[in-house]
């Protein structure tokens, strides 16, 4: 029962009080969380509003990726126009109790290839009159759940750009889905073979993971070395052929002729991957009857072992393994010995003097968490991108400050003559015997000996 103020005790009183000032701080408490929330609201809206730029773009884009994939979900954003909805056609669906298949058989590609080749001439070289090569590469279609993960697949495109653009390739990076059944490292399979009948001209087609980046930006494929051979990848023999290890070849990165061959290897490689119960069975057999695999579903890399050791004899016949130089390079074993490298060596060898390629194998750049692993894993990367970055940046006069900084410094001073042809034209006395031969170079060095014996001797 409610007692007025005045037949209150003075402890009473004091009670009362406290009780009130309680309530007005919860009050206050509660008005400050509504209008929090709202402000909330609004950012999460203006993010998804004013998506890229930049003020909002790094503060949301954890949050708007989710949201992405959350509307990839229920298919919110999904709903087609008219224009696009009427090209559609029926998705081919799979029955599991029958082998996967890429599409419909392909048997006399090569026929084709040929007639497509004469009814197009020229198209089938590059501007050095060689075989075309397409480098390929790819990842997921959506966000990283880590922003770090789509910052560094976009440094690692610009190292391939970079490394297309010195060597003449043609490049083509791939975020789409082509098989639903074929994801994750999968997904390489159902493109190399778009990719090879879309483009008749390509001779090879190089794969590389999203993960790997070219650390020798000198080094050229020696494409001589494969004649007659329509797959190049990286292993060793021992380990492959002897030890049946399933790490004895590595399809991180490989070069496949655009040929009938690689069709069917593709055709007998796929069956392996659907994602769901086909893979996890292969996982089995393949965990059982390869060495050292750990128990997980299928892989693309463990697949292409088994075919190797257990299936046809024409996949080893063509494939050349190549272990003379890193086509594939174990990051762990390179990225601490950059400094001794830079130190010691020159770009150009693609071997341990100074490796071509540095794959982040195991690596997760794109999960949500960050473990030690991962963090040490993006430090690494933005040194191997720097290493390989300092091979390009050389040429405009600049190096990045230390191989952990993307920061760059000068390493030349501008000048009026940036070609050096100013410079050429000036006589220069130290090169006027530059045209002379060994014995010609040698006559004057005499004469000049002895005219200073002379001078001697007349002092
Ligand atoms: N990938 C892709 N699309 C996807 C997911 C993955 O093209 O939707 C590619 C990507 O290039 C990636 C590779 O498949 O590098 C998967 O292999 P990962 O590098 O993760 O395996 P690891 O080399 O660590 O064994
Ligand atoms: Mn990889």
């Amino acid at each position: 029962m409610m007692k007025g103020l005045s037949v209150m005790t003075p402890t009473t009183r004091k009670m009362m009080q406290v009780l009130n000032s309680c309530k007005a701080t919860l009050f206050c408490v509660l008005v400050t969380i509504l209008v929090l929330r709202s402000t909330a609201m609004v950012s999460d809206h203006h993010i998804g509003d004013i998506e890229g730029t930049t003020e909002w773009a790094h503060v949301g884009q954890n949050r708007h990726g989710r949201k992405l994939a959350q509307a990839d979900e229920v298919n919110i954003s999904e709903k087609p126009d008219p224009v696009t909805a009427s090209k559609f056609v029926e998705e081919e669906k799979w029955d599991p109790s029958t082998p996967y298949t890429l599409g419909p058989k392909i048997s006399n590609w090569d026929q084709q290839r040929v007639i497509w080749n004469n009814l197009n001439p020229g198209k089938n070289k590059t501007r050095n009159g060689k075989p075309k090569i397409l480098l390929v590469s790819g990842s997921q279609p959506g966000p990283c759940a880590n922003p770090m993960g789509d910052f560094y697949h976009l440094k690692f495109v610009k190292n391939r750009l970079d490394y297309a653009r010195l060597h003449g390739l043609e490049f083509f990076y791939n975020m789409a889905t082509f098989s639903k059944e074929m994801t994750s490292f999968w997904a390489k399979l159902p493109l190399l073979r778009k990719l090879m009948v879309s483009h008749p001209e390509v001779e090879w087609i190089w794969w590389m993971d999203s993960d790997a980046i070219f650390t020798d930006m000198a080094f050229e494929m020696p494409m001589e070395k494969y004649e007659g051979k329509n797959l190049v990848v990286h292993g060793f023999h021992n380990l492959l052929f002897e030890q049946h290890r399933w790490i004895g070849l590595n399809t991180g990165i490989f070069l496949i002729r655009n040929c009938q061959w690689s069709l069917d290897l593709l055709d007998a490689w796929a069956p392996f991957g659907p994602e769901g119960e086909t893979r996890v069975n292969a996982g089995k057999m393949l965990t059982a009857k390869l060495v050292e695999r750990p128990t997980f579903e299928a892989d693309d890399q463990s697949a292409l072992v088994y075919l190797m050791l257990f299936d046809d004899p024409k996949w080893k016949l063509k494939t050349h393994i190549e272990w003379e130089f890193y086509l594939h390079g174990y990051w762990k074993y390179l990225v601490y010995r950059y400094e001794e490298l830079m130190a010691k060596s020159h770009p150009g060898f693609g071997d341990e003097r100074w490796p071509f390629v540095t794959h982040f194998v195991g690596c997760k750049p794109c999960q949500l968490s960050v473990t030690p692993e991962v963090d040490e894993c993006f430090l690494q990367m933005e040194r191997a991108f720097n290493f390989a970055d300092n091979q390009v940046l050389e040429k405009y006069g600049y190096a990045h400050r230390a191989l952990a900084s993307f920061k760059t410094q000068r390493i030349r001073k501008d000048t009026a003559d940036p070609l050096g042809l100013l410079e050429e034209r000036k006589p220069k006395p130290e090169d006027a015997t530059a045209s002379l031969n060994f014995q010609e170079k040698e006559f004057l060095r005499n004469k000049e000996l002895a005219e200073q014996e002379a001078i001697n001797q007349r002092t």
